[in-house]
């Protein structure tokens, strides 16, 4: 039977200090991510899921009513491997041309994505998706994620208080500071826009 494996990160934990401690890392990409990944497996054996690509469950799971589980799980599972594919040690510094573009300033865009990420109430994300050729800010609760609505994710940050809550506590607005500025895997980004 096929069953996903732990997505590696491609960075060391304390790689992204003081902005993300190993703590965060390993309980993050170690504990909930890793959590994601078992019940997916468990949850999709003997079922039409089991061997379908990641990207397929989502897209399907999200039309079918049995399978709210298996799409809660698919889709952290995307998200979470996006998520830390957006970070990169010694992060953030100068944002995108073409995100400036879309956002009318470097400036504009951090306050458009910094008030979209804040006002995330209780679990989601913030993204930066491609709708056609149009870069958008979008959030989702929760789970969601933008391939389940057609859409394609080109930056994503984790709301979850799981993300931020050993380094900033109560603290979100200062994470997603800490992101745009320090975190932030920006050629990541560009790859997203081009593809
Ligand atoms: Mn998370």
């Amino acid at each position: 039977m096929f069953s996903l494996t732990q997505f590696p990160l491609n960075y060391a934990p304390d790689t992204l200090v003081p902005y993300m401690s190993p703590d965060t890392i390993n309980c993050h990409h170690g504990r909930h991510l890793a959590t994601y990944i078992k019940n997916l497996n468990d949850l999709s054996a003997d079922t039409q899921y089991a061997d379908m690509p990641l990207h397929e469950i989502i897209v399907r799971a999200a039309a079918d009513n049995g399978a709210t589980k298996i799409f809660n799980n698919a889709a952290q599972v995307f998200n979470h491997d996006f998520f830390f594919h957006c970070i990169a040690p010694n992060g953030g510094g100068e944002i995108p041309d073409e995100i400036c573009r879309a956002f009318g300033s470097a400036d504009k865009f951090r306050t458009e994505f910094i008030n979209a990420a804040a006002g995330v109430f209780g679990s989601g994300w913030a993204w930066i998706v491609r709708d056609g050729t149009t870069l958008k800010i979008i959030t989702t609760a929760n789970a969601d994620t933008p391939i389940a609505h057609g859409l394609t994710p080109v930056l994503a940050l984790d709301v979850w208080e799981h993300a931020y809550y050993l380094d900033y506590q109560n603290r979100r607005v200062d994470f997603i500071n800490a992101f745009i500025d320090h975190l932030v895997n920006w050629d990541f980004v560009r790859e997203n826009i081009e593809k």
